[in-house]
């Protein structure tokens, strides 16, 4: 069932591209495999996934020595900055960075380890109270303060769109988080690039792909539902 969803899931990125003009190569898809058992991601994996999205650092942690080393790890999940230490050394791309506390914990934890930690400053693209990130005006305050941070580098943005029926519903956020991004990357901030735009889930990837993301996290539409109980 996964090597299957998979597989639709790529031919839909795919015919967003065609649509926009795109090149597919510009995409990653980020497995989102959030409560689901090492099995299922094993089955990713041999289907040909190497890109995961967790939101848990005790997820990650469990499933990190389990699974091949040529996995990417995405954190895409609210970070307390307590947990830091446990995953800079781990994971390829920290998504969900909102403020400048946990990025200088970040910075501080990787001068630790020795390691240089890419992350992405995470946008509550429609000031929804239930979710986390920061505001597209806090949000070029929050690069330029951070990009003079050592041992951490901002490679893009990060956004949740809200909840929607109909994807189309969510292509002017969409469109506003690419805005963002060229404005910022028009500042030439030193440290900073505007490389990567996190956005679009199961129920709008195709609309994001089309606005411009480069990094889709799909969770729901390759491992079916979570349950939670
Ligand atoms: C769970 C989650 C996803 C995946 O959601 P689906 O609707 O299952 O694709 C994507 N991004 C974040 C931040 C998540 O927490």
């Amino acid at each position: 069932m996964v090597k299957e969803n998979l597989g639709q899931v790529l031919k839909n990125i795919e015919q967003a591209c065609q649509k926009s003009g795109r090149d597919p190569k510009e995409v990653t898809l980020i497995a989102v495999s959030k409560t689901k058992p090492v099995p299922m991601l094993e089955e990713a994996y041999c289907a040909g996934s190497r890109d995961f999205g967790e939101n848990k650092v005790q997820e990650i942690m469990d499933k990190y020595p389990v699974l091949p080393k040529d996995i990417h790890w995405h954190m895409i999940g609210h970070l307390q900055r307590n947990k830091v230490k446990y995953i800079v050394d781990k994971v390829c791309l920290i998504h969900s960075v909102d403020s400048l506390r946990l990025a200088e914990e970040i910075s501080s934890q990787a001068e630790k380890k020795q390691v240089e930690v890419d992350i992405l400053v995470e946008v509550n693209i429609a000031q929804e109270e239930s979710k986390f990130g920061v505001s597209k005006e806090e949000a070029i305050q929050l690069v330029e303060a951070i990009s003079k941070l050592p041992h951490i580098h901002i490679q893009g943005l990060m956004a949740i769109a809200p909840f929607v029926e109909n994807p189309e519903d969510n292509r002017a956020y969409f469109r506003q988080i690419k805005k963002l991004s060229v404005d910022i990357m028009k500042k030439n901030i030193d440290n900073v690039s505007m490389s990567a735009l996190s956005m679009g889930m199961t129920g709008d990837y195709m609309v994001a792909v089309e606005e411009g993301s480069t990094m889709v996290r799909v969770g729901t539409g390759i491992f079916g539902e979570r349950n939670y109980s």
